[in-house]
């Protein structure tokens, strides 16, 4: 059932079992999968069914640290939440960011990836991509009909993303939500505090209010915080009224440890005088098996291990190809970088092969093709950073709470880190003879101005064994308080180098199964 709380009596009280904060991926993906059960449940979501101004504007916040996306734009506040514009890309956490890495502060989940992967192959549905199979290896050679490259040096290898058609969660499960008996899906109801007993090991109950309507409690035997890792840091924060330092906060650690994934859309130029070698997986969105993937080129553990670095993942996107036509004129004179690929085409000499292998899907390399200039994009892991971090502003939203303000930091070894592994794709390419690798990435510690992040908000609400380092337990519940659980990519203890929505599914799906059997 979804009822819009605008229309609730001043004051009501709500009992249930279970109290869910936000209806976004993790929320909507909970609240589904106990539709139909003997499990009360009660969605509660600040936004309506569609995009609303004045509801947005309570996403407002301030950037303190290196650029950032207006925190207004870098997520949606309605049923949905953030899928309603997500761009689908999936792919699995390795399993190397699982583990405490010596070279990498902070890091080690205390969960592996072996555990999480029953609950990956549940998320495939969920996000309606296809079989659990990342690995270029197998079965995707098998279902592309081509091999993928044989890195000679053992640098680097080749994934798999697979891109969700993006399933809008809000519109995409919205019928199940309405259907459930046991569901109540609450529009316009903004959680304003979460509130505990006075030692703060328990919920108490939340104080929730509409922007236009009443203010009314809810009180549930189990509580959920599934607002997104923003909005999970600021809320637990801005519950002050019986801990000063917020819920969950004994140790200072909420809103730290805020991680994204740098993007550069390009990252490095490539030319290649044998574009047949890259099969059509590299290059384009194939459709096969019942899903949209893409080849992608990643370091191997063996690198990660050896040279102590950061995940990473690299994109090719071809910018130009080049025919014997094209290379028959003479070099652009009045275009440097027009030239300079040019060159490099002439440089790299004839093709060693005769013949054109028969073109892949979607007709790549296209006829005649000699040579392409490709850019290379990448997203990268940034290590957990204590300084990089949520926290409350001064100014205040319509609903006179605090908002959040946001402080990303980067480090350099995280560039560094990048920039070596790009060197290894670099050289992986020319063993094979396929091309040229010229990295637009400086040598040192400096990042680029021109980073962006992905939307991927992780971190501020890590897991840990211990409440010193984490502010969530292996179960997601939050360190000495019976009853309040966190779902999202804010209990990322690490961030990898994937896009962490198909994670976060799988999370969310684990932490259906620990209620379930608690709350039936
Ligand atoms: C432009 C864009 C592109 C993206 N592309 C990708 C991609 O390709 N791949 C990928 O993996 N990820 C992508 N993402 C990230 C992805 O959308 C998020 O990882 C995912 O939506 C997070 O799910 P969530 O449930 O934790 O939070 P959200 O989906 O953000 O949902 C949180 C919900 O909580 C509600 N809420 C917030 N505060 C309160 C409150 N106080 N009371 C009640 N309700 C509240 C919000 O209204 C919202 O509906 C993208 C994001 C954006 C913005």
């Amino acid at each position: 059932m979804i009822e819009d709380a605008r229309h609730l009596p001043r004051d009501t009280l709500i009992e249930t079992d279970l109290a869910i904060i936000g209806a976004g991926a993790a929320g909507i993906t909970i609240a589904r999968e106990l539709a139909g059960t003997n499990i009360r449940i009660c969605l509660i979501e600040s936004g309506g069914l569609e995009f609303e101004q004045d509801t947005q504007n309570l996403y407002r916040g301030e950037n303190g640290g290196r650029w950032y996306f207006p925190l207004e734009s870098a997520r949606l506040r309605y049923f949905g939440g953030s899928t309603n514009h997500w761009g689908g890309w999936c792919r699995p956490l390795t399993p190397i960011d699982f583990e405490a890495r010596d070279w990498i502060p902070h890091s080690g989940w205390p969960i592996t990836r072996a555990e999480l992967d029953p609950y990956y192959e549940r998320a495939q549905p969920v996000t309606e991509t296809g079989p659990f199979r990342y690995d270029a290896t197998g079965f995707w050679e098998e279902t592309v009909g081509a091999k993928m490259l044989p890195f000679p040096r053992g640098l680097i290898t080749t994934t798999f993303f697979q891109y969700s058609p993006p399933t809008r969660f809000g519109t995409r499960y919205r019928e199940v939500i309405e259907r459930a008996a046991n569901v109540r899906a609450l529009l316009h109801a903004t959680v304003t505090e979460i509130e505990t007993n006075e030692a703060g090991s328990e919920v108490t109950g939340l104080n929730v209010s509409s922007l236009e309507g009443p203010t009314f409690r809810i009180r549930a035997r189990r509580y959920i915080l599934a607002a997104g890792a923003i909005e999970n840091a600021r809320l637990l924060l801005l519950s002050n009224r019986v801990q000063p330092a917020g819920v969950g906060n004994t140790h200072d650690l909420v809103g730290r440890y805020f991680m994204e994934h740098p993007h550069i859309p390009i990252v490095a130029n490539m030319v290649t005088s044998r574009p047949e070698a890259f099969n059509s997986a590299y290059t384009q969105h194939l459709s096969l098996a019942d899903t949209i993937v893409h080849a992608a080129l990643i370091p191997t553990e063996t690198l990660l291990r050896r040279e102590r670095l950061q995940n990473a993942v690299f994109t090719i996107g071809v910018l130009g190809v080049y025919t014997a036509e094209n290379l028959a004129q003479p070099a652009p004179a009045d275009d440097r970088h027009a030239r300079d690929v040019f060159n490099l085409l002439r440089d790299l000499g004839p093709r060693r092969e005769t013949g054109h292998p028969p073109a892949g899907y979607n007709d790549w390399p296209p006829a005649g093709a000699l040579g392409a200039n490709c850019a290379l994009g990448c997203a990268c892991e940034q290590a957990p950073n204590p300084q990089s971090r949520v926290t409350l502003t001064e100014e205040r939203d319509a609903l006179g709470l605090q908002h959040a303000r946001l402080d990303w930091r980067l480090s350099e070894t995280d560039k560094l880190s990048l920039n070596r592994i790009l060197h290894a794709v670099g050289e992986e390419l020319g063993a094979l003879g396929l091309g040229r690798v010229r990295p637009a990435l400086s040598d040192d510690g400096n990042w680029p101005d021109e980073v962006l992040g992905g939307y991927h908000h992780m971190g501020t609400t890590r897991m840990a064994h211990s409440p010193k380092q984490g502010v969530v337990d292996a179960n997601c519940r939050v360190h000495g308080i019976a009853n309040l659980y966190i779902a999202g990519s804010s209990v990322f203890t690490t961030g990898g180098a994937s896009n962490p929505t198909i994670t976060l599914v799988a999370l969310a799906l684990r932490l259906t199964d620990h209620l379930r059997a608690q709350l039936s």
